[in-house]
């Protein structure tokens, strides 16, 4: 169990002080510490390939949801296309991209609550999914509406099978934990930026996963 749950990151952890690594300068008053820093990423993300190399057969489908997912995607497969080369085993890689806007409907729902519907923006028809085994990127799963939806819309065209990798899984009530087959951390409820994760089009430039500071917040507000 604490294999599928990733490195956990506890509620305490304060992360680490900006002074001790590198980052664009004109982020210092937006963020507040090095949450996870860029190696702990890498280091991550190359063990998960390694559960992907033994959990795929010979050929995937590498579905990458944009933009957030973008750098834990080249990595991943980065990772994969080094192992293969360094082993007998050689996962052929496909790579594929969706971009998701999930935004609130106006119409309430029975339990007054707006109703969230999902967009796919690009390429809805995914019929080259058909028969294949596909593995979803996502950097973050929060609540889990995203990849529920994203989940149900792939099933329909009968890919041979389906898993999720997520960099990132938040510690929520009701988490996902069991929509994610490979995760990479467990993170408390704060909003994160950097490694292609944005507020506003903004961070994704920050190699480093970073909490936003209050300065940030209002700097980068639509
Ligand atoms: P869910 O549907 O799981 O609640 O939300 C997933 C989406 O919300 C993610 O794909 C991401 O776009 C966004 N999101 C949730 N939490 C964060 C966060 O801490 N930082 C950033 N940058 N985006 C987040």
């Amino acid at each position: 169990a604490a294999m599928k749950r990733g490195v956990v990151i506890e509620d305490d952890w304060p992360g680490y002080s900006l002074d001790l690594f590198t980052y664009p300068e004109h982020y210092h008053e937006d963020i507040d510490s090095v949450y996870i820093p860029n190696g702990v990423i890498m280091n991550r993300v190359e063990r998960l390939a390694h559960y992907v190399m033994d959990d795929f057969g010979d050929s995937i489908v590498v579905l990458c949801v944009l933009k957030g997912g973008y750098k834990f995607c080249v990595d991943l497969v980065e990772f994969i296309k080094v192992l293969g080369r360094n082993s007998d085993k050689y996962l052929e890689t496909r790579v594929e991209f969706i971009r998701l806007k999930s935004y609130l409907v106006g119409e309430l729902h029975r339990n007054d609550q707006p109703t969230e519907e999902l967009h796919i923006i690009g390429s809805r028809d995914l019929s080259f999914l058909r028969g294949k085994s596909v593995l979803i990127v996502e950097a973050i799963v929060d609540t889990g509406k995203t990849m529920k939806a994203l989940l149900k819309h792939v099933e329909t065209f009968e890919p041979k099978m389906v898993k999720v990798a997520g960099l990132l899984v938040k510690r929520v009530p009701n988490m996902a934990e069991n929509l994610t087959d490979y995760i990479g951390f467990e993170i408390p409820n704060h909003f994160v930026v950097g490694y292609a994760l944005d507020y506003n089009e903004y961070f994704r430039d920050l190699n480093h996963i970073c909490v936003i500071s209050k300065t940030g917040k209002m700097k980068y507000k639509v």
